[in-house]
């Protein structure tokens, strides 16, 4: 019998979890709460107004519309014991548990975790006292340091000092003068690496690890990776430019030793796990968590599963991944560009009219994301308003025609990057020199 599934979050991740679950015959109807103009009224696919902050309400509201699946989008609400409530309400719910979740919503659980079983990272440590982390920085021959409080808010608030003064300062603002608030209780202090970042997914069901092709983001706001970091402004998958014997590498160094020990630790991690990792001169090492798809790497990976995503989710959740390994188209490639709000990451310009008539042999898949219905329009709502993705059958195509879409979109003020894949450009550009000999 076909299922019901809620996605919970409105983002343009989201709306590509809807756009891929919609895609699978056992499933009849996507509900998104609260969603976008994007998961409004499109084919099996509808808003809802459930409040997803009060467990009990929502657990309710699953069994009265017959909800077969939750998945939960937005990493936040995993520290919240969503995944917990719901299961323990008889409500199947995909993403780890909050405990297991603390390898992202806990910076310093994470560093210990990965010290404890040596899987390969920044060298540093975790402290709550600021004497001990100024002694910890004075007696470092780090070059440069990274300072991040632990906890989930200050996410993307990493602190990188150039010496060894502005270090101690950063740490005295977090743990004595409380700039973060509570989540600055504790503070990371890591070298800082130097490298490609990458991030690597994978579905687990807690024992067997299923890769996915990599992707490489663009943080950076505006082109040539300057400007503030942002959640993300594009993205390719795969990576061309990484070696599949990495991707292997990788899976065995650092993948399945996580899902290993957290099962070790009795923190079992089912759903999946978004590491971040940055290919140094002399290895790979992990640097960041995120304990579902990240975005906008779920709009690059997601075009490229091959099999049903409904059925991957089902054998992940019941311990059964091995039976139904997704598979992954090998030739194509996902391109994103996420056109965002005047001012973002800023406070940004709203209410500005999206229009647009880029035409449909364009194949562009348009996830939005801060967007909301205004009578019969569509306006922006948020810092990020859309991800454009193209999937072609190489990376150049995918590129021009991502391009083309963005462009034929328009409303007021967007900002967009126009050197999305520039490292896999310049990877690809060298391999043709090489291989003419010239
Ligand atoms: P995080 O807040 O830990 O998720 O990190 C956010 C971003 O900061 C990462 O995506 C990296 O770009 C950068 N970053 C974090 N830790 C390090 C590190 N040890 N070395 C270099 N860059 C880092």
């Amino acid at each position: 019998m076909a299922d019901r599934v809620l996605v919970i979050g409105s983002g343009g991740r989201e709306h590509a979890l809807a756009w891929k679950l919609a895609q699978s015959p056992h499933v009849k109807q996507v509900l998104v709460a609260p969603g976008n103009a994007g998961t409004a009224n499109n084919g099996k696919i509808s808003n809802s107004a459930v409040l997803v902050s009060n467990h009990t309400i929502l657990a309710q509201f699953c069994k009265d519309h017959n909800i077969g699946l939750v998945v939960v989008g937005p990493e936040a609400l995993l520290g919240t014991g969503i995944v917990d409530d719901l299961m323990s309400a008889g409500v199947r719910c995909f993403g780890p548990s909050a405990k297991a979740a603390q390898l992202e919503t806990n910076r310093s659980f994470a560093k210990a975790f990965l010290d404890c079983h040596g899987i390969p990272t920044a060298r540093g440590k975790a402290f709550a006292d600021p004497q001990e982390a100024c002694s910890f920085i004075t007696s470092t021959d780090f070059p440069a340091l990274v300072i991040k409080a632990s906890g989930q808010a200050a996410r993307k608030e990493i602190i990188i000092a150039a010496s060894k003064e502005e270090a101690c300062r950063a740490v005295q603002e977090i743990l004595q003068d409380k700039v973060f608030g509570k989540t600055g209780e504790t503070v990371v202090i890591e070298e800082l690496l130097e490298g490609e970042e990458l991030s690597c997914l994978c579905f687990t069901d807690g024992v067997t690890v299923a890769p996915m092709p990599l992707v490489q983001a663009h943080k950076q706001l505006m082109d040539g990776d300057q400007g503030p970091n942002t959640a993300g402004m594009g993205a390719y998958c795969p990576v061309p430019q990484i070696p599949e014997a990495l991707l292997e590498k990788i899976k065995d160094s650092i993948l399945q030793p996580i899902v290993d020990g957290m099962r070790q630790e009795g923190t079992t991690y089912v759903g999946v796990l978004q590491t971040g990792l940055m290919r140094t001169k002399d290895d790979v090492k992990i640097i960041n968590f995120t304990c579902h798809f990240g975005d906008p790497q779920c709009q690059v990976i997601l075009p490229l599963l091959t099999n049903d995503f409904y059925e991957v989710i089902q054998a992940t959740i019941d311990g059964k991944l091995c039976s139904c390994m997704p598979a992954w188209s090998e030739n194509h490639t996902a391109v994103s560009v996420v056109m965002a709000s005047e001012g973002y990451p800023g406070e940004y310009v709203k209410d500005m009219e999206v229009t647009g008539n880029f035409p449909r042999e364009l194949g562009v898949k348009v996830f939005h994301a801060g967007t909301t219905m205004q009578d019969d329009k569509v306006v922006t709502g948020g810092g990020r308003v859309l991800t454009v993705t193209a999937i072609k059958e190489d990376l150049m195509s995918a590129l021009e025609e991502a391009n083309k879409g963005v462009v034929a979109i328009r409303f007021q003020g967007a900002i967009y990057r126009k050197d999305i894949g520039y490292q896999a450009i310049a990877f690809l550009q060298q391999s043709v020199y090489v291989s003419k000999g010239t």
